[in-house]
């Protein structure tokens, strides 16, 4: 027998040599995250990175080791400059507040270390719950099919794909045959993801038809039947619609029903992306609007939004679980699974996705829907459209405001008329006033373009927001406004 070596590095890992050390240091950082958790209603809502931390940030690469201690006290220098989503009154594109228990299952999760591209260990066992409870949520049947992914861009590059190769038939995969037939459906109001994701796999972006909207902000259904139409009749080959349950810019929901009526007419893929929107499945006031949702062949939507689960984490939900598998599935003899050890258990989330190594995303969502349950968030979504609305109202009877879009959900898109400034100046007089709050740090909304008219657009996927932040932010967008009309000379 050759006898074990040992050398001087034997002894040494990355693992601290002095345990109680390294607790007391983890336990500051907890109490500064919880310090920032509690916390989060105060202050200004967005601060820029001062530059000295910017400064921090543009060193060597490392070569040698830093006290914990010293390390633990820059990483808590980072905590007061986040986007802003934590605050009650950011209100910026659609981004989620994130939840405190969240600490609790990412340092669960740290521990565990997981690797979720498959094998037989806990932490699959909580995806599987997940997927299940996905699938609850959304009525689809027990056979369909589920991943955890970072997010709503990368679940519609899954879900597209796999109905790519559900319309060119699975041997594409290989032969990468046909795809300059194929062309979807979409609405103008569609975000840029769903785009990218024809991009991505292959089809072009022109291969995806942007079919106006109504004044609902609403795919208009005769334009797309005829748009069908046109494209058979040149020789194209229809592939997929892609509806929208909540869109970026106005909040609006497609008449999913509508959509599934026409996808099985025409033997179409209905892919949903639900990103923030699907979430209010869950609020009994949006249900109603959303019950298209359970006729989808797939739908793409996020856990970091509505759902306020910390960054990041998103779904993809395909109704065809074969369909799902054999557009991804592809072991090599590495991955083989066994009947029973490490290897074992039926489901490798491999065979579902582009990525093999993934982490325990799952249990931040668990604990989300294990802590807070179905209805308690479904009421945040609810308490977020009321705002919503009310907003809305205010801006109505406010002259010096103008509505530019109805409100759905939980987006209100409106602008600041100030007397005197035609369309170009009203224009560049919206995109200062919003520049203009969130460097005043009170209130943060985004800017969005609507039928050419630039829009402060006020987005509302946020559980700490209360009616008196949307007092707030008005009386601040009236005294952001009088400081700009001096320099813009009306
Ligand atoms: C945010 C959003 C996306 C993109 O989702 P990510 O999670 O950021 O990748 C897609 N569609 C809509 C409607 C969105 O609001």
């Amino acid at each position: 027998m050759t006898k074990p070596h040992s050398g001087p590095l034997d002894s040494t890992s990355l693992d601290p040599d002095d345990w109680e050390a390294f607790a007391k240091v983890a336990h500051q950082m907890l109490d500064d995250a919880l310090d920032k958790m509690k916390t989060s209603r105060e202050g200004r809502v967005w601060t820029p990175l001062p530059e000295t931390l910017k400064a921090e940030c543009s060193q060597p690469l490392p070569q040698e080791a830093t006290a914990l201690e010293a390390v633990q006290r820059q990483i808590a220098s980072f905590l007061p400059y986040n986007v802003g989503n934590t605050h009650p009154r950011f209100f910026g594109w659609v981004h989620g507040g994130g939840s405190p228990g969240n600490l609790i299952s990412e340092i669960a999760a740290a521990a565990m270390n997981a690797n979720l591209g498959g094998r037989d260990h806990g932490a699959m066992y909580v995806e599987q719950q997940v997927v299940d409870w996905v699938r609850e949520m959304f009525d689809f049947p027990a056979d369909s099919s589920g991943i955890v992914v970072s997010g709503t861009s990368i679940a519609t590059v899954i879900a597209l794909k796999s109905a790519r190769d559900a319309a060119l038939g699975f041997d594409n995969r290989q032969a990468g045959h046909g795809q300059g037939q194929l062309v979807g459906y979409t609405s103008t109001q569609t975000h840029s993801c769903v785009a990218r994701a024809f991009d991505i796999l292959g089809l072009g972006t022109q291969a995806l038809r942007k079919i106006p909207v109504d004044g609902a902000f609403e795919m208009d259904l005769a334009a797309l039947n005829r748009t069908i139409a046109q494209d058979r009749a040149a020789g194209l080959q229809p592939f997929v619609v892609i509806g929208t349950a909540g869109s970026v810019n106005v909040g609006a929901i497609d008449d999913l029903s509508a959509l599934a009526e026409i996808a099985k007419t025409e033997e179409l893929w209905l892919h949903i992306d639900g990103a923030f929107g699907a979430a209010g499945i869950l609020s009994p006031e949006l249900a109603p609007k959303l019950q298209g949702l359970k006729q989808a062949d797939s739908i793409a939507f996020d856990f970091h939004k509505w759902l306020h689960v910390n960054y990041d984490a998103g779904f993809a939900l395909i109704r065809s679980e074969e369909t799902h598998r054999r557009a991804f599935s592809d072991r090599p003899e590495y991955l083989t699974g066994a009947a029973s050890g490490l290897a074992a258990g039926g489901h490798w989330p491999v065979d579902y996705g582009p990525e093999l190594s993934r982490g325990f995303r799952a249990l931040k969502i668990w604990q989300q829907f294990t802590e807070h349950g179905t209805q308690k968030l479904g009421e945040m979504i609810t308490k977020n459209c009321k705002q919503a609305a009310y907003l809305g109202a205010r801006v109505c009877e406010q002259g010096a405001l103008e509505l530019l879009a109805p409100v759905v959900t939980s987006i209100c898109c409106f602008r600041y008329v100030s007397p005197g400034l035609g369309e170009d100046a009203l224009n560049r007089f919206n995109d200062a006033l919003v520049v203009a709050l969130q460097l005043r740090g009170v209130a943060a909304p985004s800017v969005t373009v609507i039928d050419g008219k630039t829009a402060i657009r006020i987005n509302i996927t946020n559980h700490r927001t209360s009616m008196a932040d949307i007092d707030i932010l008005l009386d601040e967008i009236e005294a952001a406004a009088q400081e700009l009309v001096s320099d813009f000379g009306v």
